[in-house]
Parts: C-alpha cells; structure tokens; sequence
C-alpha cells in the first residue's frame, strides 16, 4: 500500500495550491481528480481569462457562516501575493474594472503555472483517478502521525496522515462537480450548511421571458437591491439581458444575498433621477415635454420600456 503525509482530493484552484504549498513544504503529498482534464473550473473562470483576483478585496467581500475565517486567511495570504506568483511566471495580466486582475491571453495560463508549483514541491498527481470509500484509524500510525485514513481508489489503497477535501461546490457536474465532499463530511459527522446558488444568473419561465428575450445583449449600470429595511443588499454594477433571463456584474452580485419568494428592485438610472425628472415635467402640465423628456433618456433605458408602449405618453 502506498503511504503519503497528505492526500488532497480534488484538483481545482484550491487542491492544486493546498497540493504545490505541502508539497513544497517538505510533506508527501499525493493530489487525486476523478475528471479526465484538470481545473475545468478555472479553465472557464472570467470568460476564458480568469478574474484571478482583486486589489480591493478584502474579509468584507466574502459570506460565510464564520467570517473570521476570510480574516486570518487573508492575512496570511494577500492578493499580492497571489500576483507576485502569477509575475514569477511571466504571465500578463492587466486591470478591468473596480480593482479585478484578469489573464492577457488565457485562464490555461493559471492552470500551468499551479501544475508547475506542484511539480516543484514533488506532488504526485493522480488524475483521472476514481475514488471510493475512505476509512480513519485512530490506531494505525503514517509518518510521524498516530492516526491514519485509507482510501480505496482506481489506482489502489493508499494510506495517509492527513485527508484534504478540496471537492469544491455542487454546480456543473459535467465538468467535474459532485457532492463527494459532502458526503465524506456526514461520513464523518461534520455539520453541513445547507447549500443554495451563489454568484449566478437568473433565469425566468421562458413564456415570462419572452416580452424581454429581444433585449438580449443589453447591458446597462442600474442600482440593484434586495432584503428588507435593515438588511438591504444593494450594489451598483452593470446589468446584462440575456436570452434567459438577467444576468452581469449586478446579478450575480444580488444572487448570491436573494432569498427566493422576495423581490429584487432594479433602478435602471441610478445617476439621473428619472421620477423626479418625469414627475416635475408632468407636474408642470405639459404632456409633450414629458413625453420629450422620457424619450431623451438613455437610449438602451428606452428601448426596455419600448417593448410595452411603443409611442410614450404621459399619463
Ligand atoms: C462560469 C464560471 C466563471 C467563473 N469565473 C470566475 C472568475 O473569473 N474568478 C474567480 O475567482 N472565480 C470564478 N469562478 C468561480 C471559480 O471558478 C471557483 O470558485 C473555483 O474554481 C473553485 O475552486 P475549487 O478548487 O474550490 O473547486 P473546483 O474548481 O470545482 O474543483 C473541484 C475539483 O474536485 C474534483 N472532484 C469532484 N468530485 C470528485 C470526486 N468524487 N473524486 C475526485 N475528484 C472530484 C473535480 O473534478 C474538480 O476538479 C467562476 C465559476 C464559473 C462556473
């Protein structure tokens, strides 16, 4: 039976850097993927050019159930850090909007260099590699450790000090996802938030939809909220019409704080105050200059309302 300190089961963004650091820490480290390509995920990150990080971030951009947890790991390793390696490589990067780096030419890029820092640090990789159960013993030692899990895998039984679970979420299972992670952690009485989406477009019931399917391709910055009087999530981001439904910066930004069964409100003009704009020209009692002042709004505002009432008037 083949023996390692650590066995890291999953070979995303998170196995590939946990492998590469234990590794190159000294550790035994075997890193396993049942998916025949490795990192599919950040493959597609970013339109193809991974996001890989922000200058802005900080522990206030990250929900969770334990929010000190973003605060020491984020101490412990900045976006600096993660840029300094990405320079190491040669790769080009560049700054799009609101402080978020992204590849000059590709997400593979990333790949290739988390591969390379697991090369450095000896990592075995085994990929495409099922694997079945896993069993803990409190009396079967591994290197310096007392303890030890086995697991059954396509290449054999190995043994090891320490499990990493780096599985990651439930979405796209044909790339890779599974809920493996989440059964390993009832496997071994952990508790387990319940799961929902996050960061995600919102698709609608496609005879809803069809009034909007037109707009598809419209992207405009609105005010999006959600929640209620003292819990408001509210962001300014670019909104974008797809064929499905709505989707851009500000979406999957409220997504991930939308409770399903509540509202979501969209100012499609948070910089001009178009109700006060309309109302003071209506209050003035001059139908045409309010019907002249709505159709001057920004063209792409028009073109949503213009789905509805194809000549505006002032009501
Ligand atoms: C379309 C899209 C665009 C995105 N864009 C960005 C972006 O620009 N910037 C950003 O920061 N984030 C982005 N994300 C999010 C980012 O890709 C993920 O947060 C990140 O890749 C998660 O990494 P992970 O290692 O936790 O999980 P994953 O990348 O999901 O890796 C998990 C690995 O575990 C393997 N695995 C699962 N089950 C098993 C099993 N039973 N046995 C063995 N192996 C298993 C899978 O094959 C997979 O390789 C995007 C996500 C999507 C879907």
């Amino acid at each position: 039976m083949q023996e390692f300190d650590v066995a890291i089961v999953g070979a995303g963004a998170a196995g590939l850097f946990c492998a590469s650091v234990a590794g190159q820490l000294g550790l035994r480290v075997v890193l396993i993927d049942h998916s025949a390509r490795v990192a599919e995920k950040i493959r597609i990150s970013g339109g193809g050019r991974s996001n890989f990080t922000n200058t802005q971030v900080s522990a206030a951009n990250y929900l969770g159930q334990n929010p000190r947890f973003a605060k020491s790991a984020l101490a412990r390793y900045t976006p600096r850090d993660f840029v300094e390696l990405v320079r190491k490589h040669g790769i080009g990067f560049h700054e799009k909007h609101k402080g978020q780096l992204f590849c000059d030419q590709s997400a593979q890029q990333l790949i290739d260099m988390l591969q390379a820092e697991c090369a450095a640090g000896g990592v075995a990789h085994w990929q495409p590699c099922a694997l079945d159960s896993v069993r803990f013993s409190a009396s079967s030692p591994c290197g310096k450790s007392a303890s030890s899990y086995e697991i059954d895998s396509e290449r054999g039984t190995l043994r090891c000090a320490a499990l990493v679970v780096a599985t990651g979420g439930l979405s796209i299972p044909k790339i890779g996802a599974s809920d493996w992670g989440y059964r390993i952690a009832r496997q071994f009485d952990l508790p387990v938030v319940p799961t929902r989406p996050a960061l995600v477009p919102l698709t609608f019931d496609a005879a809803a939809w069809a009034p909007f399917a037109e707009l598809s391709g419209l992207s405009l910055p609105v005010e999006i909220a959600t929640g209620g009087k003292k819990d408001t999530m509210r962001f300014q981001e670019d909104l974008l019409f797809t064929h499905r439904g709505l989707s851009g910066p500000a979406v999957l930004q409220i997504s991930s704080y939308w409770q399903p069964g509540t509202p979501i409100r969209l100012n499609l003009s948070p910089s001009n105050v178009v109700a006060e704009q309309l109302l003071q020209a209506k209050a003035e009692g001059n139908r045409r200059k309010t019907d002249r002042k709505f159709n001057r709004m920004r063209p792409s505002m028009a073109r949503v309302f213009g789905l509805e009432t194809r000549s505006v008037k002032a009501g």
